[in-house]
């Protein structure tokens, strides 16, 4: 990963300004991790890609995570607050080239990979959680046999696809983030689900105002140009809008 100099995430956010999450979280890859082919990146699981945005959001903007919640329970608003660190498991991380994985269970024998991001996109309008779950095992699921005949997808037991979907969370752990809540109202507990790609985007967006922003004062202020502006650093930048107010 390289760390993202304010043009080119500028950039960057201009590229995404009009394009689904998805394109906008395959820019943000591509740019910040030239490392990994683009066909490559495509291909990383939910949870392969995840924490990589996680580690590109603390490389942009810290470890410190805000966000805020409403309870389900009384519809109170509640601040969370946690940290990057607390997502990411170093230690586990499968290779980014195998993607098959084996199952045998109860005369079945099953090949699957681990979903990306094209599959979500394939399933996001399905309507509800047990079409999208539905389709995106039809994907994910590369052979299905049953006592060494090859059988559907739709034929499969609910304990065998609930085995499949266990293995896929063990297999992926950082694709899907829960924190859990507590309600200070009325003490109510629940899981909310983070979702790094939105929450990642909306912070380069405002980021991205606040720094056009600043170009603009700088620039009718000093007359100098947005390259020699974005080329400061930010503690410059800083104290020389704090000079101006
Ligand atoms: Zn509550």
């Amino acid at each position: 990963m390289k760390a993202l100099t304010a043009e080119e995430l500028l950039y960057v956010w201009e590229q995404g300004l009009n394009q689904p999450l998805l394109q906008r979280v395959f820019i943000l890859l591509v740019t910040a991790f030239p490392e990994i082919q683009s066909d490559s990146l495509v291909n990383l699981s939910i949870g392969q890609r995840d924490k990589r945005l996680m580690q590109l959001r603390e490389s942009l903007f810290g470890q410190q995570l805000l966000n805020t919640a409403v309870c389900p329970n009384c519809g109170q608003r509640m601040e969370w607050e946690s940290r990057i660190a607390d997502f990411i498991d170093q230690a586990t991380e499968n290779s980014l080239t195998v993607n098959k994985f084996d199952l045998n269970a109860d005369g079945y024998s099953l090949q699957f990979r681990l979903p990306n991001s094209l599959d979500l996109a394939a399933v996001v309008n399905s309507g509800n959680n047990e079409i999208a779950q539905q389709k995106l095992l039809s994907r994910c699921l590369l052979k299905i046999e049953h006592d060494g005949k090859n059988c559907e997808h739709g034929q499969l037991p609910a304990s065998i696809i609930q085995q499949v979907v266990d293995q896929i969370e063990m297999l992926d752990p950082h694709a899907d983030i829960s924190i859990k809540l507590n309600c200070s109202e009325c003490a109510h507990n629940w899981d909310v689900l983070f979702d790094i790609d939105s929450f990642l985007w909306t912070e380069i967006n405002d980021w991205a105002e606040k720094m056009l922003q600043t170009v603009h004062k700088l620039a009718a202020a000093y007359g100098w140009s947005e390259n020699d502006i974005l080329k400061l650093t930010p503690v410059r930048r800083q104290l020389y809008i704090g000079m101006l107010s």
